[in-house]
């Protein structure tokens, strides 16, 4: 497929360059098929147990992994600031740039840049040498990040150029986003993602730094315009695993949604070493046990939705 019926002009105009900090081929958890997935730099959202968090700013950094550093002082000779700078140490860190020389010079990838630009001919470029693995497996690109949709005019360009490809097209997205600006670049999807990590606006607010208003608003809108919109739950023991919210959760999908369909993502904790490598700290949480997902799949089951999860 190569989205549906499009209801939007093309792109004409927008940024010359995308911010990713990743591109990663050969992924099979990010829509069907074989894909290749674009990780999108910045968020509006704060999650406390973001998996990654090296995501979370448009602005660059360093990551740095102390394990892998030889000592060489490569990084010092390069660095801007006389002597150089320790990204170990918090003061340091504060007044780092995000350069990128001394990850340039480091011979060992203890350094590392969160963010690299993109043009639209660039990700094109990267992609088509997999096209052959899209077609057999019925896979395409995904739109990840971080938040895809805070580029969007970038986003717009992009999705238009692999729709004139007939490359299959999906986002994940945590559906804070404009929902008129975002509309032809959707139109251009065979698949969304899209969070709803909980239901009360309070809780929500004090678990990721925003109310949940307008994604459960753009969720609506979303859900009655395109036909393939799958619902995703980071799940966190005792967070919002409770089934009574699973349930209410699960009934909001089945309401608007035209195929309900959730997906259970139980938490892992592979991002807090990266915010470890941050120089952040990122509170440790639980997934809930097998069974207890087992007790939410029967209940999003009775709500009315699906559950795909493999959990
Ligand atoms: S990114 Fe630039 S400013 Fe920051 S430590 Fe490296 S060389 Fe120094
Ligand atoms: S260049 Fe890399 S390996 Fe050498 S001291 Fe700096 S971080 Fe360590």
């Amino acid at each position: 497929m190569t989205g549906i019926a499009m209801t939007a002009s093309k792109p004409t105009t927008g940024p010359l360059y995308g911010y990713l900090t990743n591109i990663q081929h050969f992924s099979v958890h990010d829509g069907d098929g074989i894909r290749t997935t674009f990780f999108f730099a910045g968020c509006p959202l704060a999650c406390r147990w973001c998996a990654n968090p090296e995501t979370a700013s448009l602005k660059k950094a360093i990551l740095f992994y102390p394990d892998k550093c030889q000592a060489c002082q490569a990084c010092r000779a390069v660095c801007p600031y006389p002597g150089g700078l320790d990204l170990s140490r918090a003061q340091d860190r504060a007044r780092c740039q995000g350069c990128g020389l001394c990850a340039t010079a480091c011979p060992t990838g203890a350094r590392r840049p969160t963010i690299s630009a993109y043009t639209v001919d660039d990700l094109v470029q990267a992609v088509l040498p997999y096209q052959s693995f899209f077609t057999a497996s019925g896979g395409g690109v995904t739109y990840s990040g971080g938040e895809c949709t805070g580029q969007a005019a970038f986003l717009d360009r992009l999705s238009q150029r692999f729709y004139d490809l007939a490359i299959s097209q999906a986002m994940e997205t945590c559906g804070y986003f404009d929902f008129d600006r975002l509309w032809p670049t959707l139109a251009r999807l065979d698949l969304v993602f899209f969070d709803l990590k909980h239901m009360d606006p309070a809780r929500h607010r004090q678990l990721t730094g925003l109310d949940n208003r307008l994604i459960q608003d753009n969720f609506k809108r979303l859900a009655a315009r395109h036909p393939r919109v799958i619902v995703r739950i980071p799940l966190l023991q005792g967070v919002n695993d409770d089934p009574d919210h699973i349930r209410r959760l699960a009934q909001f999908v089945a309401q608007y949604a035209q195929d309900p369909a959730i997906d259970l993502l139980p938490y892992h904790a592979l991002g807090r070493d990266k915010a470890q490598a941050l120089g952040q700290d990122q509170p440790l949480y639980q997934a809930p046990d097998p069974s207890h997902i087992q007790t939410l799949k029967a209940v999003i089951r009775q709500a009315g939705c699906d559950p795909v999860t493999d959990a």
